[in-house]
């Protein structure tokens, strides 16, 4: 028994008494004595009082957790994260379900054919629904910032999957800047957080400098909802500002966030960061919104989708600060 952890300990003995039946008649076999038999006695009350005092659920889908730790989400949920699969654009990566294009490694979707963005390659961990969704508002809107380890390891897998495309030597790393309101509101930049545990666990990962000074959002851009892809473009305009030139020029740099919405962000930083002088730059991000099937999928649906995805982000901040 180590006393760094009394509840842990408590907690671990006490459910195996309660929820491994075979493993308690076992022991309520033994010819214990009956000092241990008052030890568990006390342990499972000590449990019972520490339940009754912190009650605790996941997070996420509120069943009890059955262990302490300091991120409250239970394993179920944990083990929901899962990568994107499938057929993908190979520049916004945008799920891709026409059958006619599954070989074509190349293959593009509707938006990228029409315009290419300015960045060469942008990458998710995986679709921004259910789990992952949850989890990312549980740094951002809930404060969990025992969250961030998680999601770092997420991006990790994502930048990982993107390295070996990468020019040798050097890439610097850009989070995605909140503004400066922004941040003080909610305390930290959850894409810097995330990609600070990303690159040092479960070791430093070479190759990659994180620069996350040297892009700033100047203007505070507001909620984007009911705006259209155009209107977006427009009002993100303007917005970022890098701050040291030197620091990016004639350098390749992966942009980081924690969701790829609409691109607007991402294109709209990799376009300054590009002006400035970054010779190429590649996006990594957690989570990506997922159209059905984005091939076929008329603008205006595509419009539409991307309003009601914000909208529920928005809806969820909200709720947040009430
Ligand atoms: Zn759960
Ligand atoms: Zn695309």
């Amino acid at each position: 028994m180590t006393w760094c952890h009394p509840v842990e300990h408590v907690f671990g003995r006490v459910r195996e008494g309660v929820f491994s039946s075979t493993g308690f008649r076992i022991r309520a076999a033994q010819p214990a004595a009956a000092a241990t038999q008052v030890a568990h006695w006390a342990e499972r009350v000590a449990a019972s009082l520490f339940f009754t005092l912190f009650p605790a659920d996941c997070r996420l889908c509120k069943s009890p957790l059955l262990r302490v730790s300091r991120l409250p989400v239970c394993n179920n949920c944990l083990q929901a994260l899962r990568p994107l699969s499938g057929p993908q654009c190979s520049v916004c990566g945008e799920a891709i379900n026409s059958p006619v294009v599954l070989d074509h490694p190349e293959t593009r979707c509707r938006i990228c054919q029409t315009v290419t963005p300015p960045f060469v390659r942008a990458v998710a961990y995986g679709s921004y629904e259910r789990s992952l969704r949850d989890l990312i508002h549980l740094l951002k809107f809930g404060q969990v910032r025992s969250a961030a380890p998680v999601l770092g390891r997420l991006l990790r897998n994502a930048i990982a999957a993107l390295q070996p495309s990468l020019p040798p030597g050097m890439t610097a790393v850009v989070p995605v800047p909140l503004h400066a309101h922004k941040k003080s509101q909610r305390g930290f930049n959850q894409a810097e957080l995330i990609v600070r545990a990303a690159l040092k666990q479960p070791s430093p990962l070479d190759g990659f400098e994180l620069c996350a000074k040297i892009l700033v959002r100047v203007r505070d851009t507001g909620s984007q909802i009911g705006l259209t892809r155009h209107q977006r473009r427009q009002n993100l305009r303007g917005a970022f500002s890098v701050k040291d030139a030197a620091a990016v020029s004639g350098r390749n740099v992966l942009l980081v966030d924690d969701v790829y919405t609409t691109g607007a962000t991402a294109s709209e930083c990799a376009r300054v960061l590009r002006r400035a002088g970054a010779t190429r730059v590649w996006v990594a991000t957690v989570a990506r919104t997922l159209k059905a099937s984005d091939f076929f999928i008329a603008p205006e649906e595509f419009s539409q989708h991307e309003i009601q995805q914000e909208s529920e982000d928005d809806r969820a901040s909200l709720a947040a600060h009430a």
